[in-house]
């Protein structure tokens, strides 16, 4: 395998890049990246080959920023015959060890997305040719995957299964709550999908006990803590949506965040002010320095240049505050399928 391929959202592909260059390179393996503007999709090709399969095994995908999906690959296939794409798919997927799924991928991009009706046509046939050939089988240690870049060119790989993402193309399809009172409610429920393990969620998000929501306005997070039967102060100087507020598991606030402190110690504080990330960090530094809370998914927006290098020194800062005042954490980031210029983090008190 020579190549590793990530998907990313559309427009992040450099720092997608820089990531994982940064992270093969920590473990001894360098090499480049290839990537088209806006396409979402990168290639990482480390200068010895065959050490692709190696990096995603080696290398937590839990601990990538940037990509939302990878797989190892041995080359694009090229110019499929629109007649016999599955046989040329399944001659390419052959060579492959122990497959015991098929996933058919497609960038996250208005073209790219165009593709997915023929994922959808292509799936059951490919299924059954990999089943005939034994390149698909129950006992499968991997996941086979095919990401198409066009209807004629599609690169054929392999992930291991919990060392990727749980969900086509590294996007967890959520349905809107009816009930929820903004969008933004998506941004916090796929923050733990993609942060907690599914059966801790009633473990880790206990009913009775409290969160806060700073910049909590109209409620779409402080929504999602009250689905879980948890008890809200929601902080911010304008108005919450009135069925949330008629929950009676919500205080409103209205008071600066930044400013806002908590009269006992609580479960669970989640932010989503829209201001410097260097502020929110700062923010965030304070609230588990002071063990203010146990557990926070917050927002970063990125800024407009070096993001990627700009996440690192933040995050960086957060660990070292947490360092000199010997509070013990773990930190998770992630740029969501919700998220735009921004990218989502969860940090965890560990004593
Ligand atoms: N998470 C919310 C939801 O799901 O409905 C949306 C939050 S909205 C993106 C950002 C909110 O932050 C706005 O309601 C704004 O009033 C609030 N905000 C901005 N600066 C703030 C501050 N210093 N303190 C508290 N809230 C603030």
């Amino acid at each position: 395998f020579n190549h590793v391929v990530l998907l990313c959202r559309s427009g992040f592909e450099g720092e997608c890049s820089a990531e994982i260059i940064d992270r093969a390179a920590a473990i001894g393996v360098d090499g480049y990246c290839k990537t088209d503007k806006r396409s979402g999709i990168v290639v990482f090709t480390p200068n010895k080959p065959g050490s692709a399969l190696r990096l995603i095994e080696k290398i937590p995908f839990s601990t990538m920023i940037f990509s939302r999906q990878w797989f190892a690959a041995i080359e694009q296939v090229t110019d499929l015959p629109p007649k016999d794409r599955v046989g040329t798919l399944a001659q390419a997927a052959g060579r492959f060890p122990r497959c015991k799924d098929l996933w058919l991928e497609t960038a996250d991009t208005n073209e790219a997305n165009s593709l997915s009706k023929l994922c959808k046509s292509l799936q059951k046939p490919l299924q059954i040719k990999l089943k005939a050939f034994g390149a698909l089988r129950a006992s499968g240690e991997y996941r086979l995957h095919m990401l198409f870049t066009s209807g004629t060119s599609a690169w054929v790989g392999m992930s291991l299964p919990g060392n990727d993402a749980p969900w086509l193309g590294g996007i967890p399809r959520l349905r809107l709550p009816k009930a929820a009172p903004s969008r933004s409610t998506l941004k916090l429920e796929e923050a733990w999908h993609w942060f907690l393990t599914p059966d801790t969620w009633g473990e880790e998000l206990k009913a009775g006990s409290w969160g806060v929501d700073l910049g909590a306005a109209p409620g779409g997070w402080t929504w999602q803590l009250v689905q879980r039967g948890l008890k809200v102060m929601a902080v911010d100087n304008g108005p919450m949506a009135d069925d949330l507020m008629l929950t009676r598991q919500v205080e409103h606030h209205e008071a600066d965040g930044f400013l806002f402190e908590p009269p006992r110690a609580v479960a669970w504080m989640v932010c989503d002010i829209a201001d410097k990330p260097a502020r929110v960090m700062h923010l965030m530094s304070t609230w588990f320095v002071n063990r203010w809370c146990r557990k926070s998914v917050f927002n970063l927006k990125l800024p407009m240049n070096k993001r990627y290098q700009e996440v690192c020194k933040l995050l960086d800062q957060l660990q070292q505050n947490c360092d000199q005042h010997n509070i013990k954490i773990s930190w998770q980031a992630k740029q969501l399928y919700h998220d735009r210029e921004e990218i989502t983090v969860m940090v965890r008190l560990l004593d």
